[in-house]
């Protein structure tokens, strides 16, 4: 894992968490330290956005978001000091905090779900009264393939992610803490059962499977509990926190950090050279890209995340975000490039579905954008992982359906209460 080196400009996206959009409070021209806050959160399920070095504000404008949809971000133009704002206060007696204490530290260091999610860290550690949480899993799986972000981050800093999750737990005040890595990651797995018994956590390898790293899959392999059609880990007592979210807890509690850069695999056989990097928040993607090598011939296409729940990018000005696991280059020959055609109701999506969907079915009630129907069929289950669509024969852009879908019941649902 290799640090990037300070960019003379970043440019962050505002909007980067699952929930209400924060509010910025900076303008142009405003001098800024190093994790000095950019925008404060915009409701409860939202998480405040921090300055990635110090410098001077620059333009806000608009650039390419990760989902192809144009998006709001500030520039930051460095002056190339990385002067530290420091105005969150380190606890390394962490022990000696109270949970509410360590949980607002969370929220106000603007952690989010690092796995892919960006679900408010603070919010997943807010349980309702009635449910009672009793184990902490870490989500070590890391089973999209070509992204190992989170197995240098095991290997290489196994206690900041073991603390993390003593932290959580502290704030949970659960006993039970078990961290799952697929088996496929021997080096990780060690490095973590060599520091593990200092902070209570009992290490799982998990069977090599996709997608291993849902947060239900998690738990059953882990636990053995069954959460339900329409449930949440926390209705089977559990919560799942990804292990790049633990470190940054530990960074955020024990060294007054806000969550400013991320580790992110660049990967693919058109990169120069390929690896791991700690790029901050705000880097495009041409950066990271320079940063490895260039590429050495025009890759079939772009994804943001992994290949099987990312997004295929037309831009490189999209820049990274909180989120942003990985930047893949596949080949021509590694996409599929066929046209998508009618179901032929072979059933090789329904045999894959880890959520016991009817993917197919339910592509066709999306596409005649019979909503309510979909939403009886369980579309909200789906947990996005690809691989109805990896498997058609017919090429159909099912989870694509999928993620519209859930927007559209999401929306309807957000329109009822209101
Ligand atoms: S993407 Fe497809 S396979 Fe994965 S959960 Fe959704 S419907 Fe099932
Ligand atoms: S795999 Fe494709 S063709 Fe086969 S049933 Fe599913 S959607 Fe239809």
């Amino acid at each position: 894992m290799k640090d990037a080196p300070l960019l003379e400009k970043y440019t962050v996206i505002l909007h980067q968490n699952i929930g209400a959009r924060p509010e910025l409070i900076v303008k142009k021209d405003d001098i800024l330290r190093k994790g000095q806050l950019l925008a404060t959160p915009g409701g409860f399920v939202s998480v405040p956005v921090h300055s990635p070095t110090s410098g001077r504000v620059g333009a806000l404008c608009e650039i390419p978001g990760p989902s192809g949809v144009k998006v709001q971000a500030l520039e930051i133009l460095s002056d190339g000091s990385d002067l530290p704002d420091n105005s969150l206060e380190p606890f390394p007696d962490w022990e000696n905090q109270a949970p509410d204490i360590l949980k607002k530290r969370i929220a106000d260091a603007g952690i989010v779900g690092m796995g892919g999610a960006a679900f408010p860290t603070h919010v997943k550690l807010s349980p309702p009264p009635d449910k009672k949480i009793d184990t902490l899993i870490l989500n070590g799986a890391e089973c999209e393939p070509y992204l190992n972000a989170d197995c240098r981050l095991m290997i290489e800093r196994p206690e900041a992610v073991l603390e993390g999750a003593a932290i959580v737990a502290r704030i949970l005040g659960v006993k039970n803490i078990f961290a799952g890595i697929e088996a496929n990651k021997p080096e990780a797995i060690a490095a973590m059962k060599e520091k593990a018994s200092k902070y209570n956590v009992n290490i799982v390898p998990l069977r090599v499977r996709y997608p291993q790293g849902g947060e239900k899959q998690l738990i059953y392999a882990v636990t053995g509990r069954k959460t339900p059609a329409g449930g949440l880990p926390m209705d089977v007592g559990c919560v799942v926190q990804n292990v790049a979210t633990a470190a940054a807890v530990m960074e955020a509690v024990k060294e007054g950090k806000p969550l400013i850069e991320r580790i992110t695999t660049v990967t693919g056989n058109a990169v120069v050279n390929p690896g791991n990097w700690r790029f901050r928040i705000g880097t495009p993607l041409s950066k990271a890209l320079e940063l490895s090598g260039g590429v050495k011939y025009s890759p079939g296409k772009i994804i943001l995340g992994g290949p099987m729940m990312g997004f295929a990018q037309k831009s490189l000005d999209v820049t990274l975000m909180k989120n942003s696991s990985g930047i893949v280059l596949l080949d021509r020959d590694e996409i599929s490039l066929f046209t998508s055609q009618a179901c032929i109701r072979c059933g090789r999506c329904i045999d894959v579905c880890p959520m016991n969907i009817l993917p197919g079915p339910l592509s066709v009630m999306v596409e005649s954008e019979d909503f309510g129907l979909a939403e009886q069929y369980h579309a909200m289950d789906c947990i996005e992982c690809g691989s109805c669509s990896y498997v058609c024969p017919s090429f159909r852009p099912l989870v694509q359906h999928f993620r519209r879908a859930k927007a559209e019941i999401n929306a309807r649902r957000r329109k009822a209460k209101s």
